[in-house]
């Protein structure tokens, strides 16, 4: 098999009566191997991952309810500093058995299905992780961001802070000439 078959994302069932109303909690964490998210917000490689569900026997499959805990590195659309974001994010996602699949392939493909006793969690954990990251991460509601002018952060600038409008003829336009512009 492709290197797939390890993926820490895949958990093992097979503690778990296939009786409706059987349930099993389970809890472990790894390091992922993939980054999680977009360059501006990820979780990077090595980072843990910590899943806490548990599994439920129902007609149809096993229903996974719990919860992914990580951390997501990235930068503060406003001022640029490096964050931290913390991830605790709820899930839900039903595993079918593979005879319970349906016929109807279009059908199927918003479905998981276990493969065996295994089930596998990544594209679950993955849109959970994703979808508990903000579109535009910022290191506080408060953040003022930087000076437009020159770049700097406003919160380590004085109160009073601005740019004198410079005079575009003093100014750094090299071969400028008065003498060319459209006047006539
Ligand atoms: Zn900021
Ligand atoms: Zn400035």
């Amino acid at each position: 098999m492709n290197s797939k078959a390890q993926s820490p994302f895949k958990v093992n069932l097979h503690e778990l009566p296939r009786r409706a109303g059987e349930m099993r909690e389970y809890a472990f964490s790894f390091p992922v191997t993939e980054p999680i998210g977009v360059p501006l917000l990820q979780i990077t490689v090595g980072t843990e991952i910590s899943l806490q569900f548990k599994a439920e026997s129902v007609d149809d499959g096993v229903l996974i309810t719990g919860e992914v805990k990580t951390h997501a590195k990235g930068e503060c659309g406003r001022c640029l500093d490096p964050i931290d974001f913390a991830i605790d994010q709820r899930f839900q996602e039903l595993y079918l058995y593979v005879s319970r699949k349906s016929e109807n392939p279009d059908e199927d493909d918003e479905l998981f299905v276990l493969d065996g006793d295994v089930a596998d969690l990544e594209i679950a954990i993955r849109d959970a992780a994703i979808l508990s990251m903000p579109v535009n991460p910022i290191c506080s509601q408060e953040c003022e961001g930087l000076c437009p002018q020159c770049g700097e952060k406003r919160a380590e600038l004085p109160d009073v802070h601005g740019h004198e409008v410079v005079d575009p003829r003093w100014g750094g336009l090299s071969g400028w000439n008065p003498s060319s512009g459209p006047e006539k």
